[in-house]
């Protein structure tokens, strides 16, 4: 026996709750199944002004604005310069005029605001629910077998079967597409107890410090706590002699955004997490009978708050593309080919932008090169920025790529100029960097901190 829809959606988080809403506003039967109950923790805080837009059509934004701290723009410490990107100050591709801000959001309350969203649009939206297995018959998905919380296990079966499982990535690990990115980073990060002190982490701007290789937040949010956290490369975690609390609560105390970022000793609040290996992509992202949503898909690297966008705006674009289709027929993979284009632009794009982003980490050259980009001759070249990181991926490709390249040439010219902390002592004491660590052969200790 098996249940029948016209999609099934594998998890709740931001992807699958936007694509269950508007197929269900459109009057198709969907089920969402989600193996945890909500409300649940998640990473992934700071978001981006052209999800704005999504809020409104789904129909949460007055919901999302009640429960959040309204984001400005994000601003980035480079040793002891500072550098914005105020949302405001878009260049005229924006898809965001309308809306130039975005949100600080507590992830638990976030996600609850989407599902129950689409549970009240008409999706039929199971928690407890976890997919253990993709049914497929001459060479197409057509459905997925699932376990409720007894271990009781139903089949349910679409036209489409749209995999928005996050990290977890049902179909790609059975299909076995998964592929990690070069630069495998893993993300470090706990909520503390404590008061804003900077007056731009207090008025939401999204405020990071970078370090070699890596960087660390602080963000505010609306329950009177801070997030904070630190995403370096594993390798160098796996040369550090501390286990993830003890560096998390380290940084707390000597990184400067963190501890003049905070009122002294906040109390942790939370366990610590960590993802580790955090970039991950796929062979492809659709096929006959399923689509990937979301970070299912591929996710490359937090510095941008990329993440929830890309899975909103792919969940916004898969439901469109569904919804164009012949009612009542299976949903051929070819259906999906312009979504897929799409997505693999901004996933290159993207991935342009992080390498950049880490170049510049490294290179004090590149550093100073973005800090004269606020002076008033380039401020075009700003304005183009500000319209990237405000989540339009794929506008202004001629300026991403020559961010790119120019980011390789400068670092080639300048290859000492580097921000290593042991050519920059004054560097490390800035912003104290896992390299202060004793270096050992341990392997890295992965288990929660209570
Ligand atoms: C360190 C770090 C910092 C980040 N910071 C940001 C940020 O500031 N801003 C930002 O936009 N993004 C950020 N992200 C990324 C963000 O967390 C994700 O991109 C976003 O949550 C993706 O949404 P999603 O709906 O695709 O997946 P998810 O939000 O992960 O939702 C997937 C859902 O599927 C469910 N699920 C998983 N497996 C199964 C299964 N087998 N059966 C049923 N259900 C299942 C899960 O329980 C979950 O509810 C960050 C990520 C990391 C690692």
């Amino acid at each position: 026996m098996s249940d029948e829809f016209d999609a099934v959606i594998l998890g709740g988080g931001p992807a699958g709750s936007t694509v269950a809403t508007l197929l269900a506003q459109a009057g198709q039967q969907v089920v969402v199944l989600e193996k945890e109950h909500f409300p649940r923790y998640h990473i992934g805080e700071s978001l981006l002004p052209a999800t704005v837009g999504i809020f409104e059509r789904l129909g949460v934004h007055d919901a999302i604005r009640d429960s959040s701290v309204l984001k400005p723009g994000g601003k980035w410490l480079y040793g002891s310069d500072e550098v914005p990107g105020d949302f405001s100050k878009y260049d005229e591709q924006a898809t965001f005029k309308k809306t130039p801000y975005s949100y600080l959001v507590d992830r638990a309350i976030f996600d609850r605001i989407l599902l129950d969203r689409s549970a009240d649009c008409g999706a039929d939206v199971r928690y407890g629910h976890e997919v253990t297995d993709l049914i497929q018959e001459h060479g197409r998905v057509t459905g997925v077998t699932a376990a409720d919380e007894s271990g009781h296990k139903a089949e349910y079966r679409g036209r489409l079967v749209i995999d928005a499982t996050g990290l977890g990535a049902v179909i790609g690990r059975r299909l076995k597409l998964r592929q990690p990115t070069v630069n495998q980073r893993m993300g470090i990060y706990a909520q503390y107890r404590a008061e804003p002190v900077r007056q731009d982490a207090i008025d939401g701007w999204f405020t990071g410090q970078m370090f070699y290789d890596g960087w660390t937040w602080l963000i505010n949010l609306p329950d009177d706590t801070i997030s904070v956290g630190v995403v370096l490369p594993v390798e160098r975690f796996r040369q550090i002699n501390a286990n993830p609390g003890e560096l998390l609560d380290r940084m707390v105390r000597e990184n400067v955004l963190l501890k003049n970022g905070m009122t002294p000793n906040p109390e942790r609040v939370s366990e610590v997490r960590v993802t580790g290996n955090m970039g991950n992509t796929s062979k492809q992202l659709t096929g006959d009978g399923w689509v990937m949503v979301g970070d299912a898909g591929f996710f490359i690297d937090p510095c941008y708050s990329s993440g929830v966008h890309v899975a909103m705006e792919s969940g916004t674009m898969a439901a469109d593309t569904f919804l164009a289709q012949p009612n009542d027929a299976p949903i051929p993979a070819s259906a999906f080919r312009q979504y897929e284009s799409k997505l693999w632009n901004h996933e290159k794009y993207v991935t342009r932008m992080v390498e950049a982003f880490y170049m510049a980490s490294r290179n004090t050259s590149l550093q100073k090169m973005i800090v004269t980009m606020q002076d008033s001759f380039l401020k075009s070249l700003r304005r183009k920025f500000v319209t990237f990181v405000g989540g339009d991926f794929s506008k202004n490709s001629g300026y991403i790529s020559r961010v790119f390249l120019y980011s390789k040439f400068i670092s080639w010219l300048f290859p000492n100029n580097t921000t290593r902390p042991e050519n920059r002592p004054d560097y490390l004491i800035d912003a104290v960097v896992p390299f202060e660590f004793a270096v050992t052969d341990d392997k890295p200790t992965r288990r929660k901190v209570a």
